[in-house]
């Protein structure tokens, strides 16, 4: 039943939206979170960068606002909705945003340059924009997601605005600090570059920014809530965001179980679900066959699937491989990232050719083929604000191996005697993370694999597992009823 209509009335503000541009996890929860925030009685409008790809997936776009010059080059605001029902508000700024590929580096992986200018201009016009400047009624909640998006607090608050807003962490790595020479450019009151304000350490942070002016911080699971609060977690902000413990909350990402659903998957050779699982079996099959993968039913198939780096602990499975293939498993890896990474898969599969598969670089289709016919994914995180490859693992009957941080240890139960003992695991955890321990879990999954009925229990309780966004939705639903209160 759909709920009552919610007074706040909300606008995202983000630099990526599925299926429109993504670099990551960012992208799927700024292209779902509006339909689940819809279905809980939250109506909201995103906004985007106008990339070449955002302005092709504008249906019947509107013009809202236009500038002759918008910070060296015409602009205009366009809105429109989505094939996904999703209503959008892009900044066409062709001298900002036209241009395809990766949105903030190059091919080499080197941020470019423009960054500071195109979201320090992308956040204040989301900033104008929800104050009702541009063509719109105003908003009464800003929603800002990481540091493409901080800036629009602190304008909010420079501007006495009494819209509130939420600020989002999705990854407290990627922080957006740039030299102080730019603060200039920013418009904004000369005491905001202060230590109480954005700078940070002589630098201007635009992730500071929205962990300073917000009224509320929310990051994408509790664990990791508690994690950023500390000297080691916080990158640099632990002290700040203890500071700010009050208004700081972890509300757990979902998946969209649309877009991540075994049943209707057109990208998957067999259909399957918790009550007739038997299509995995083939969907493994066809995964080994399209990837020249020996046919092996027996045998447990790993994948991973991920951006490679130290981050997600990538650099330790290589030297698994030996390990996995010994034990007749196979590993099946698509991804791309640092170099060293990269290198040490290609050189495990070219000595097990017909064990081991890697595909360097990005692929939708494959990452369901990929999740359907693997029996486990290996997500060694060091910290993981979240993680969606763990959810979508299990909406697909797919065993996650996980390091125990951050959301994953939110969302996957450890196969702990207890947990074993209940009938509720759906998952291994390791902790800490060193080739050790990942050494361990993954002897204690060749264990339980060698249990079929234990097993086969995993399985059903991952693919049962609610990964969906419905009570999320419903927190942020109170989250923007408290700040609009
Ligand atoms: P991140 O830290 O990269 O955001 P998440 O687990 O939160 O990690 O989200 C990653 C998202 O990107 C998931 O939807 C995952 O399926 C997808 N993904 C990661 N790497 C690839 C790849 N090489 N090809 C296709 N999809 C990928």
């Amino acid at each position: 039943m759909a709920k009552a209509k919610s007074s706040a009335r909300v606008l995202l503000a983000a630099s990526e939206i599925y299926p429109l541009i993504k670099t990551g996890g960012l992208a799927d929860i700024v292209g779902s979170l509006p339909g689940a925030l819809a279905r809980v009685g939250v109506e909201c409008s995103v906004i985007v960068p106008g990339y070449p790809t955002v302005l092709k997936g504008l249906t019947k776009p509107k013009t809202l606002t236009k500038w002759k010059e918008l910070s060296g080059g015409p602009a205009k605001l366009l809105s429109g909705v989505t094939a996904d029902g999703v209503n959008l508000i892009a900044l066409d700024a062709p001298h900002l945003f036209g241009f395809e590929g990766n949105p903030y580096q190059d091919k080499n992986g080197v941020d470019y340059p423009e960054n500071p200018q195109r979201f320090s201009v992308f956040s204040k016009v989301a900033a104008q924009l929800v104050m009702g400047e541009l063509g719109t009624p105003a908003f009464n909640v800003l929603h800002a997601h990481d540091w493409q998006a901080g800036l629009a607090c602190a304008y909010l608050k420079a501007a006495g605005s009494t819209v509130r807003s939420a600020f989002t962490i999705h990854n407290l790595a990627f922080q957006g600090n740039f030299d102080k020479a730019i603060f200039k450019s920013l418009d904004l009151p000369e005491s905001y570059f202060s230590e109480s304000g954005l700078e940070y350490w002589d630098k201007v942070s635009f992730m500071k920014a929205g962990l300073v002016y917000a009224d509320h911080i929310t990051t994408v699971s509790p664990t990791y809530a508690l994690e950023i609060q500390s000297d080691e977690g916080g990158m640099g902000f632990g002290g700040l965001l203890k500071s700010r413990s009050a208004e700081l909350s972890g509300i757990l990402n979902g998946l969209d179980t649309d877009v991540w659903n075994p049943e209707t998957d057109s990208e998957i050779e067999v259909s399957f679900s918790a009550k007739s699982v038997a299509g995995k079996n083939k969907c493994k099959a066809a995964l080994q066959k399209q990837l020249g993968l020996r046919r092996s039913a027996k045998g447990l198939l790993f994948c991973v699937i991920s951006r490679l780096t130290t981050q997600k602990g990538l650099d330790l499975v290589p030297d698994m491989v030996d390990y996995i293939v010994s034990q007749d498993g196979q590993l099946a890896l698509l991804g791309s990232g640092d170099s060293a990474i990269e290198q040490a898969f290609l050189f495990a599969a070219e000595r097990h050719p017909t064990e081991v598969s890697v595909t360097i670089g990005y692929d939708e289709k494959l990452a369901h083929k990929l999740q359907a016919g693997s029996d486990v994914i290996i997500i060694p995180s060091r910290f993981e604000p979240c993680g969606l490859t763990q959810l979508c693992a299990m909406r697909y009957g797919t065993i996650p191996l996980v390091g125990r941080t951050g959301g994953l240890a939110d969302t996957v139960i450890d196969a702990s005697p207890m947990a074993l003992a209940k009938g509720c695991a759906t998952g291994v955890h390791i902790h800490p993370i060193n080739g050790h321990m990942l050494y361990s879990g993954l002897a204690k999954v060749f264990a339980l694999y060698k249990d079929k009925k234990l097993w086969a229990k995993l399985r059903k309780n991952a693919l049962t597992t609610d990964v969906g966004w419905d009570s999320s939705a419903a927190k942020y639903r109170e989250l923007y009823e408290t700040l609009t209160a």
